[in-house]
C-alpha cells in the first residue's frame, strides 16, 4: 500500500481539507489538515480548501471565519481556495442531470415519518436501516403528479447490490456490502448535492489525488465509490487517519477537555505546540523525540509513520509541550505575546493617541509606555519584560500571566493576614520579622536597590534565624499578596523600595 506512494512524481499531488462550517473547527480537523499540509510539502504538491456549506440551515460564515482563522495562526497553509460548495450549484446540477437522465438517482417523496418507521421496523427485526426502496419505480406519471403537488422529494441513489471494495493507503483492503446501506439520499434538489455526492464531484472536479480524512469517514468511502462508477470518472485514492481519543480512549469530546481551536488561541496556547500535538495525534516519529517544530515536521513526516490505531489527545501534553516552546521563547517576545492579556484583564493599557493594542503608525512595541490602570503610574517595556521574565519557567499559557503578575499592577492587596504566618511561627514573630524588614530596607539606597543586593543584605539576616522562611516568606506575601509567586528579591527590585516598603507597612497593619 504504502509502495503506491513511491510511484508518486513530485508536483503531482493535490489534497484538501473540506471542513462543514456547522461549528467552531476542533482538533479533529486541524489535524487532519495539518496532515494534508505535510503530505502536500512532502511531495510538493497542492493542498486545497473546500468548504463544504451545502448544508445552509446549519452552516454560519462565522464557523467558516473561525477555520480560515485557526487554520492561518497554526500556520498551516493552502495553495487553492478556499471554494466554496454554496458557489458551485451550476457544476453540480450538471451532475445531477446526468444520474437522472441515466436513471442511476430518483425521485424519492416519502415523508420523514414514512422514513422513520421503516426505519424503526427493520432495526426492531435486527436489520441494519436502510430505505425501502418505495419510490424506486415510480412512474413518469406519478413522479410528475408529486411534483406539480409541490410534494417535497429528495434524490436517491440506485445503489446496486455488490460487494465495494478499496484500497486505504493505511489499513489496506476494505470491503463492504452495499446491501447494509442501501439507496442513499445524495441530492436535496437539482442543484444541491448532499455530502457524499458534493464531495465525489468536487473531487473529480479539483483533481484531488488522495483523500486523506478521519476514520469515521470509512462508511462513506464506498458510497463514494459507488457514486463515482455512476459518474463515470476516476477516484482518488483514500488515507483514513486515526480516531482521536481522549486520554480515556473514548472518542475525544467535550468531555475530555477538548476546545475549539481558537479557544487555544485566546488561552495563550501557542501554535507550534497546538502543531507539535497534533502531528503527534497518530503520527509516530519512530523515536522517543516529541519536540517537532513546523519545519522538522516537513522534513521528517512520513506516511510510513502513520498509526492505525486510535491516537489519544492528552491535554496535560498539550500543557507541557506548550511551556516548553513559552521557555524558548526570546523575553522580548515572550512580553509581547503576554501584553494582551495584560491588557485584556484592564490591568495595563497602552499610552499612545489611539489607546488600542496593538500600536498604531507601526510604532516599535519595545519603545511603548503603558499606563497600569489601576495606580494611574507609567511603566515601560523594560519592566514588564522583567516581570514576564520572572515567569517564563513556570508559565504554562500566556492567559495565566495576568493570574500570576496582577501584584505589579494592584494599588492594595488582598489578602488574609494567615498567609504572611511561615510554619507555626506566632503572631508575635510575623509582627517581629516584618518590622525587622522595614528597618532593614529602609537603608538600603534607591540605587543599590538591585536583586542581588538585596539577596546579599537580607539572606544572611534570614539564615541567622536558622529557617530563613520566618523572614522571607512574610516578605514575599508582603510583597506579593500571594501564596506563591516567583522569589522575593527580584520581585521587590522590579516594585522598587518605595512601594515594597509601603507593601511591608500594609502588612504589618493587618496585625
Ligand atoms: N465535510 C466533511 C467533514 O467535515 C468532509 C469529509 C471529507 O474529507 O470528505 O467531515
Amino acid at each position: 500500500m504504502i509502495d503506491d506512494l513511491k510511484l508518486i512524481r513530485p508536483g503531482e499531488i493535490r489534497v484538501r481539507i473540506a471542513p462543514a462550517p456547522t461549528g467552531p473547527p476542533h482538533i479533529g480537523l486541524a489535524r487532519t489538515a495539518l496532515f494534508n499540509h505535510l503530505f502536500a510539502k512532502k511531495y510538493q504538491g497542492k493542498f486545497i480548501l473546500r468548504i463544504e456549506d451545502t448544508d445552509i440551515a446549519r452552516s454560519k460564515k462565522e464557523w467558516e471565519e473561525d477555520i480560515i482563522e485557526g487554520l492561518k495562526w497554526l500556520g498551516i497553509e493552502w495553495q487553492e481556495g478556499h471554494y466554496r460548495q454554496s458557489d458551485r450549484g451550476e457544476i453540480y446540477k450538471k451532475y445531477i442531470k446526468k444520474l437522472l437522465d441515466e436513471g442511476k438517482i430518483y425521485y424519492c417523496f416519502c415523508s420523514k415519518e414514512e422514513l422513520e418507521a421503516h426505519r424503526n421496523y427493520l432495526m426492531s427485526i435486527g436489520q441494519p436501516p436502510r430505505y425501502s426502496e418505495k419510490c424506486r419505480n415510480l412512474s413518469t406519471a406519478e413522479i410528475k403528479k408529486n411534483l406539480q403537488a409541490k410534494k417535497p422529494f429528495v434524490l436517491r441513489f440506485k445503489t446496486p447490490s455488490k460487494k465495494v471494495g478499496f484500497r486505504d493507503l493505511l489499513r489496506g483492503e476494505i470491503e463492504v456490502e452495499t446491501d447494509t446501506f442501501g439507496d442513499m439520499a445524495v441530492a436535496k434538489d437539482l442543484t444541491t448535492p448532499l455530502y457524499n455526492l458534493a464531495c465525489v464531484i468536487d473531487d473529480f472536479e479539483m483533481k484531488i489525488t488522495h483523500v486523506i480524512r478521519g476514520e469515521e469517514h470509512i462508511p462513506n468511502t464506498p458510497k463514494q465509490i459507488l457514486i463515482a462508477e455512476a459518474l463515470g470518472i476516476s477516484l482518488p485514492k483514500y488515507l483514513h487517519l486515526p480516531l482521536i481519543l481522549g486520554p480515556d480512549r473514548a472518542k475525544l469530546s467535550k468531555r475530555h477537555e477538548a476546545k475549539p481551536v481558537l479557544e487555544y488561541k485566546e488561552e495563550g496556547y501557542l501554535p507550534e505546540a497546538v502543531v507539535n500535538v497534533l502531528a503527534l495525534l497518530g503520527w509516530n516519529p519512530g523515536t522517543s523525540r516529541e519536540i517537532f517544530s513546523m519545519n522538522s515536521l516537513v522534513q521528517e513526516f512520513s506516511v510510513e509513520g502513520i498509526q492505525k490505531g486510535g491516537a489519544v489527545f492528552n491535554p496535560q501534553k498539550l500543557d507541557w509541550i506548550n511551556g516548553f516552546y513559552i521557555r524558548q521563547k526570546p523575553i522580548p517576545r515572550l512580553t509581547e505575546l503576554c501584553l494582551p492579556y495584560l491588557i485584556g484583564a484592564d490591568l495595563l493599557q497602552p499610552l499612545f493617541e489611539t489607546e488600542q493594542y496593538p500600536p498604531a503608525y507601526g510604532a516599535s512595541i519595545i519603545t511603548q509606555k503603558y499606563k497600569i490602570i489601576e495606580t494611574g503610574e507609567e511603566i515601560t517595556f523594560d519592566k514588564l519584560q522583567k516581570i514576564v521574565g520572572l515567569y517564563q519557567e513556570r508559565l504554562k499559557k500566556l492567559a495565566e500571566i495576568p493570574e500570576l503578575t496582577d501584584f505589579f499592577f494592584k494599588k492594595d492587596l488582598d489578602y488574609p493576614k494567615e498567609l504572611l504566618r511561615w510554619g507555626d511561627m506566632e503572631e508575635k514573630e510575623i509582627k517581629d520579622a516584618l518590622d525587622r524588614l522595614k528597618k532593614i530596607l529602609a537603608r538600603i539606597k534607591e540605587n543599590n536597590w538591585t536583586k542581588d543586593n538585596l539577596e546579599k543584605i537580607l539572606l544572611p539576616e534570614a539564615e541567622k534565624i536558622g529557617d530563613r522562611g520566618y523572614l522571607l516568606w512574610p516578605l514575599r506575601v508582603a510583597l506579593t499578596g500571594k501564596e506563591a509567586s516567583a522569589g522575593p528579591f527580584e520581585i521587590a527590585e522590579i516594585l522598587g523600595k518605595e512601594k515594597s516598603l509601603s507593601r511591608i507597612k500594609e502588612a504589618r497593619k493587618k496585625l
